[in-house]
């Protein structure tokens, strides 16, 4: 999380100079694998986040001299509980860094690993593997987000397509939760809105998972539009448009150009930052808050943060930097959230795959006014982590519903900027892959801890991340709480808890 400060009063924003809030940010385009010159794995993420600290302390310093800056940053801070986890082993506790960024969605290069090695084989089926070996597994499933990469030319066999094929293993057996796609590199340009590509983007929106394009031009942006139109007037695709979302990689690389605000305004179409620098950037935030203002949507709902490391790197820094400035046209709940919080909403689920089971939750409550019966379970888990049968799938911290973002508060009062660190969902897988569960830890009202296991599949799933009853679903609370326990001794709850997990 990013540290900063207010250097004067804001008044009409509540904010007294001196005030300190902290931001949680997520790089939404991040490649890891091999490709030519350019290699890249958690440990070298983690470096380029402090290298674009280092980088961007220095440039904000002249900003300041200059007075361009409302908000000054001034740290670092890591989520307590990811911290902790690397801390827990030597091994970990060295790539303990780079906590400007907190999440890290990742996706392979077009590398070494993507070409098929016989007839009938994906492509990037090597690549996908090593996606889902680098961020299921802890420690760095608590920071990385694992998306799959196919193409969509890589023909058919028996009659199904080899990539939707390569999409549904990605999904359900490696638990990789959204879909990188890129025209260019795949040749398929002039083909977005026909034939495979559509398909492969009919499977996602089936699945439910979010899918990155590259765009590189404003005619791909106005192609994927078009797909997005096709699909929505076509019944066939019923079931795809309501779990499509489709994020435009590089905005485009047109910034001012009225067509990508046009695409924008689709519900579905979100657009990312990376490549975006020096003057691109106040062109684009002004444009989006001109051109998307008027609608129905909000603008800053629109626009995700991303890096394209190891193919870009600390230009990353001037989307950050302005956002803090005075030129922003918008609130720090607006930066909130193109820094973090619409890409944690298309994202939405945590981690699973189809080797969990279908049986009812289980809750277990218990008063914990101080936070130290949930500390303690936290340390007796990652006990669990580091020497027992489970591993780390992922650690989703809830979220507010989409279009409920709240304005951060400072941290002397508490520092929430919506992503809520004392209440997630850790997937635990068991070493042998026989077993997978999420365990999800909540705060309730009156000083309760619930902790409730739940199965990965079947109807009382989690399926969103997004702290609301009406989001949850009513068979879910309903099962939940025909089955909760509340226990008077902490000791008693916390042997129950640990009884789950052996
Ligand atoms: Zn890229």
């Amino acid at each position: 999380m990013l540290v900063i400060r207010a250097v004067e009063d804001l008044p009409n924003r509540g904010i007294k100079k001196g005030d300190e809030f902290q931001l949680y940010i997520v790089d939404a385009h991040h490649h890891m694998g091999r490709e030519k010159g350019h290699k890249n794995t958690p440990s070298g993420a983690y470096d380029f986040y402090a290298q674009l600290w280092f980088e961007m302390q220095k440039k904000s310093e002249t900003l300041l001299n200059e007075e361009h800056l409302l908000f000054e940053p001034i740290g670092l801070a890591a989520p307590k509980l990811a911290t902790k986890l690397f801390q827990s082993r030597p091994n970990w506790a060295r790539v303990d860094h780079g906590w400007l960024v907190d999440r890290t969605i990742v996706f392979p290069y077009t590398d070494d690993y993507s070409i098929p090695s016989s007839k009938g084989e994906p492509s990037f089926k090597v690549s996908n593997d090593k996606i889902w070996s680098w961020t299921t597994r802890a420690p760095h499933s608590s920071r990385l987000i694992g998306f799959a990469r196919v193409n969509p030319l890589d023909g058919s066999l028996d009659g199904n397509l080899i990539a939707v094929k390569e999409l549904d293993r990605s999904v359900f057996s490696l638990g990789l939760r959204g879909l990188k796609l890129h025209p260019l590199a795949q040749l398929f340009v002039d083909s977005i809105d026909k034939n495979e590509p559509r398909e492969v983007v009919k499977r996602a929106g089936e699945l439910g998972i979010p899918v990155i394009f590259d765009t590189r031009n404003i005619r791909t942006v106005v192609r994927i539009k078009r797909l997005v139109d096709s699909m929505r007037n076509d019944p066939d695709c019923g079931a795809a448009i309501k779990g499509l979302r489709v994020i435009l990689a590089h905005c485009g690389m047109t910034p001012g150009d009225s067509r990508l605000y046009e695409a924008l305004k689709d519900p579905l179409i979100f657009a990312e930052t990376s490549t975006l620098h020096d003057k691109d950037v106040p062109v684009l935030f002004e444009s989006a808050y001109e051109r998307l203002g008027a609608s129905p949507i909000n603008w800053s709902e629109k626009i995700l943060f991303g890096t394209d490391f190891s193919f870009l790197s600390v230009q990353a820094m001037d989307v950050i930097l302005y956002l803090l400035s005075r030129d922003f046209p918008g609130t720090l709940a607006d930066a909130q959230r193109v820094l973090a919080g619409n890409a944690l909403s298309l994202v939405q689920s945590p981690y699973r795959t189809t080797m969990g089971s279908s049986e009812p939750p289980i809750e277990l409550i218990c008063k914990d006014e101080s936070f130290t019966i949930q500390h303690d379970l936290e340390d007796q888990i990652i006990k669990l982590l580091t020497g027992g049968i489970w591993d780390l799938g992922s650690l989703d911290f809830m979220i507010p519903p989409l279009g409920t973002w709240p304005e951060p508060s400072c941290i002397s009062k508490g520092g929430f900027n919506g992503v809520d660190m004392e209440s997630y969902v850790l997937s635990l897988k068991s070493k042998e892959k026989s077993k997978e569960m999420h365990f999800w830890i909540r705060r309730r009202p009156d000083s309760l801890l619930s902790c409730t296991v739940l199965s990965t599949q079947g109807m009382t799933r989690l399926e969103t991340l997004e702290n609301a009853s009406q989001k949850l679903g009513q068979v879910l609370l309903k099962s939940i709480s025909d089955h909760s326990q509340t226990y008077q001794s902490s000791r008693e709850m916390e042997s129950e808890v640990l009884k789950l997990l052996s």
